[in-house]
């Protein structure tokens, strides 16, 4: 134990959780698709005075004093954010990709406005649905027609329903993407309707910005939302990039960010964003690529060993994500049980038609971003399947499966496609 801690029960039981917790994951595969391990140094970046402070609004249009340095970062990492985006506008504020969806939705529609989103079964995230931010601000949702087979919209049906109903806002992305959007053969359309066109890139932020992915920003999309945390390896945050249609769109959004959603915006979060997109300048390229090959692997390696792997028909993926349909090993809430206790970190997920319900569906989501973080390739993924069918399939102990799986993990210890692994905040709390 590296911290000496005070007599205090409260205190003692806080540490001592996310104490066996860290050990815990030390010894794990995480496959959650949302995570990733944020790199050393900006890890250290949420270590300053910038924890403690406020700055309202923008750099040189501040409510408070004593901002000085502050905004010379957020005005630096605002730049390096356009550049990694490829996009003349950039906003490094939101606290989230929540609050930037937040700001989004209040900047595009007023209550009773139409807009159009994929439908949660089809693997949007809950923000773009009406129990989230979108029904938050009143929005009318529509979801596109959906093509199972190649899990994704369904072009010609759904631009059929945008041209009759012609909604305000169209929101692209999901929290299941395993393909682009088909943004370039929908563009007439959205230009016909003229609506506000907005990619919700949450998931494929990381991809996107190393040029493995789409690029919608070109493709027709106004804006980008995303977080900071999932396949773009930082601390966990939002952002906003955009190449608005006019002045008063990035406007409208600027001011929904603040004061609309946001007081302070972390600004501690803020600097490790830019020390994150600084990275992901640099290695970030390589890093999608090998995560897509991972993913690509793993999906094949899988369906070889028997498992229903949904996106067959294209490859089963283009992305970091793969999704099972794992009705066969006895749904998705008790396949992710079961990896859990064999150190495996999944979650459980809905597919298309799903017959089950959110907590209790049919599928299963995967990511390879994590593990390719830690410097897996290809090979290794082939042992990654062979651990899942030991769980699933053979139905072995998972308790036994679960001491191979923390064996394995033993060999991937440092956090790759960053620049530094030796900061002091490091110590204990990260897995190197
Ligand atoms: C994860 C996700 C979000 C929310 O991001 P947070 O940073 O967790 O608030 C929004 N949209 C999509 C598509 C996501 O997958």
């Amino acid at each position: 134990m590296t911290l000496s801690l005070p007599e205090n029960e409260d205190v003692k039981f806080i540490y001592d959780q996310v104490d066996t917790h860290t050990d815990w994951f030390k010894d794990s595969l995480c496959m959650i698709a949302s995570e990733n391990l944020v790199s050393p140094l900006a890890r250290q970046l949420q270590v300053s005075d910038f924890t403690d402070r406020y700055a309202e609004g923008l750099p040189g249009k501040r409510y408070y004093n004593g901002n000085i340095y502050v905004d010379k970062v957020e005005t630096r990492v605002e730049e390096i954010a356009k550049k990694l985006f490829r996009s003349p506008v950039a906003d490094v504020r939101p606290i989230s990709g929540t609050t930037a969806n937040i700001s989004a939705f209040f900047a595009f529609i007023k209550p009773g406005d139409l807009y159009f989103a994929p439908h949660l079964n089809d693997g949007a995230h809950i923000s773009s649905a009406k129990f989230g931010a979108g029904g938050l601000r009143g929005g009318q949702e529509m979801t596109y027609v959906w093509d199972k087979e190649n899990m994704n919209i369904d072009v010609d049906a759904s631009r059929k329903l945008l041209l009759e109903h012609k909604p305000k806002l169209c929101l692209f992305g999901r929290s299941v993407f395993l393909f682009p959007a088909p943004l370039k053969e929908l563009q007439d359309t959205l230009q016909e309707i003229d609506c506000h066109v907005w990619y919700d890139g949450a998931h494929v932020l990381g991809l996107i910005a190393g040029g493995k992915f789409q690029d919608p920003l070109n493709e027709g999309a106004h804006i980008l939302t995303g977080s900071t945390h999932k396949t773009l390896p930082g601390p966990q945050g939002g952002v906003i990039a955009g190449n608005p249609k006019d002045e008063d769109q990035w406007k409208a959004i600027r001011r929904r960010v603040f004061p609309g959603t946001h007081s302070s915006h972390h600004l501690m979060t803020m600097a490790a964003k830019g020390i994150a997109f600084a990275e992901h300048l640099e290695f970030g390229a390589e890093y999608a690529d090998q995560i897509i090959r991972n993913a690509q692997a793993l999906a094949q390696a899988l369906h070889e060993r028997g498992f229903t792997v949904m996106g067959e028909a294209l490859g089963f993926t283009s992305s970091h994500a793969m999704v099972l349909d794992v009705t066969a090993q006895g749904g998705g809430a008790t396949c992710a049980l079961d990896l859990e206790t064999a150190n495996i970190i999944t979650n459980k997920n809905l597919i298309p038609d799903d017959p089950g319900t959110a907590m209790r569906p049919s599928g299963l989501r995967l990511g390879a971003q994590e593990l390719t973080r830690i410097g897996m390739k290809e090979s290794h993924m082939t042992e990654v399947a062979d651990l899942f069918k030991r769980v699933l399939i053979d139905k072995e102990d998972p308790m036994k499966v679960k001491e191979d799986s923390a064996d394995f993990k033993k060999d991937f210890q440092t956090i790759h496609f960053c620049f530094s692994t030796d900061t002091p905040a490091y110590h204990k709390w990260r897995i190197v």
